[in-house]
């Protein structure tokens, strides 16, 4: 067997690029667990291509395995509890798996990490992405006595590229276009665990947009932290668009959430004239109740709310419209849910995603002393929670007996093909053909609790089988 010099690395921080490749190794397995939100798994894909493009071999989260990556999140204590029931449960199957955690609990939680067994790299968010090049420079990939630690606690905020393309076996890919915040809402850690805002350079948006075309991929969903925010030299956010949709076979641009008062002048307008664009907004409201928006350090008023979703609702036929809710954030009272609750019934959404409040140490909302208890936010929760799926049916009967364009992504084991409308409408439908990765116009029939029912009244798109074909050769290399 080939042994390798072993180089000692300092426990702490250090500097990963005076590190060097020592020598070659044999092909490894690497597995990848993905907490949060969609952000991070825009960027576990860029790191699936990074360690293909370097040899090792992905397998599926479960398998054993050589290297497990835990891109992790922070933004609850269940996200943080799961991180380390992960460690837990694949030490229990690949005892010798060298174990890597990145991402937003790697940065804001590296002295509890340092303390868990069982981890052996801790990566923070500025140098995540070169995770491939930290094991290059480590001289063996086995467990550490103590985790070596790569983190800073500033956060560059300069333009950005990121090298590689997003690896996905899913018929939607997600491309990160801008990283960080700096709103510092009362309750929420992002800006301590990603740093200030800053956008990705335009031309490598686009470098990485065409690639995934390329790869077979026909729906992209913008990703960042605060995209509203995107700004690089003259570009904003709706630049972006613009540029996407001239790349040849991306026929859905999909923008994941955005901020309230972030919404650039005339995306309203263009979400309702493209041909592409998805007419699907997330907008996250938290609260409706002005004085606890205000204890949010939220930027906006209930009815400035409003008054941005009845303009989109009036310019945008059928737009899906999503929001997020907080509940329990301290110093909400019965009245002040009930506002929540109205609002919520009041305007016009397809869904709400109800989110506990969870005490974040560090944040402004962490030092405020009229917490709600774990039983009231549990009973908020299920209130809310039955009213987005009120909401949800509410929405999918409007599209009885509508024409509507869908692009299928997978087969269920009933046989039943699944996708999604541009306006976010999960939608299925019996065929005997092989419909992933095709669009196909659907009449609907009927509704069920999670999607709706419908039927083929066109077959497939001219470029059907080489965007199959393609994103067949994608999915196999993963
Ligand atoms: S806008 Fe507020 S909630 Fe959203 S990431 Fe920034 S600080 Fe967090």
């Amino acid at each position: 067997m080939k042994r390798h010099r072993v180089v000692a690395l300092p426990r702490g921080h250090y500097n990963w690029w005076t590190m060097r490749s020592l020598s070659p190794r044999p092909r490894r397995r690497v597995t990848f667990y993905t907490a949060g939100c969609r952000l991070n798994q825009a960027e576990t894909a860029i790191l699936i291509d990074r360690f293909c493009a370097k040899g090792y071999e992905p397998v599926p989260f479960g398998a054993p395995t050589d290297i497990l990556v835990i891109n992790s999140c922070a933004v609850t204590e269940q996200a943080e509890a799961d991180c380390r029931r992960v460690v837990r449960q694949t030490l229990r199957h690949s005892p010798q798996a060298f174990v890597a955690v990145i991402g937003c609990y790697a940065q804001t939680g590296v002295h509890a990490l340092q303390n868990l067994p069982g981890i052996d790299l801790i990566v923070g968010h500025q140098y995540k992405l070169q995770l491939p090049e930290h094991l290059d420079a480590l001289a063996a990939i086995e467990k550490q006595s103590t985790p070596s630690v790569v983190h800073t606690r500033r956060i560059e905020h300069q333009e950005f590229v990121v090298d590689g393309t997003g690896a996905y076996s899913t018929t939607r890919a997600n491309v990160k276009i801008q990283d960080g915040c700096q709103f510092m809402c009362a309750f929420c850690l992002i800006p301590f665990a990603r740093g200030r805002e800053r956008s990705r350079a335009l031309d490598d948006i686009i470098r990485e947009a065409t690639a995934l075309a390329e790869r077979g991929h026909r729906e992209l969903v913008l990703t960042g932290v605060n995209i509203g925010q995107y700004c690089t030299g003259q570009a904003d956010l709706l630049s972006v668009i613009r540029r996407l949709e001239t790349i040849p076979g991306i026929e859905r641009i999909r923008i994941s959430s955005i901020e309230p008062t972030t919404i650039p002048d005339g995306l309203f307008e263009h979400m309702a004239s493209s041909s592409k664009v998805c007419r699907h907004l997330h907008v996250p409201l938290q609260s409706g109740d002005d004085r606890i928006l205000k204890a949010m350090n939220r930027r906006y008023t209930v009815r400035d709310y409003q008054r941005e979703i009845e303009r989109a609702v009036s310019l945008i036929p059928d737009l899906c419209v999503g929001t997020d809710i907080l509940v329990g954030f301290p110093g909400e009272g019965e009245q002040e849910f009930k506002n929540s609750v109205a609002a919520a019934h009041d305007l016009p959404f397809a869904y709400v995603h109800v989110f506990p409040y969870s005490k974040r140490p560090g944040t402004a909302a962490a030092r405020l002393s009229e917490t709600v208890s774990s039983s009231v936010i549990k009973h908020r929760s299920r209130e809310l929670n039955h009213l987005s799926r009120q909401k949800r049916q509410a929405f999918y009967r409007r599209c009885l007996g509508q024409r509507v364009s869908v692009l299928f992504e997978t087969q269920q084991t009933t046989g039943l093909w699944v996708g999604f409308t541009d306006h976010y409408v999960r939608v299925g439908v019996v065929s005997s053909a092989n419909l992933a990765n095709t669009i196909h116009e659907v009449i609907v029939t009927g509704i069920m609790e999670e999607m709706v029912l419908g039927e083929l009244v066109a077959t497939g798109h001219p470029q059907e089988a080489a965007h199959r074909a393609s994103i067949e050769r994608v999915v196999s290399a993963i």
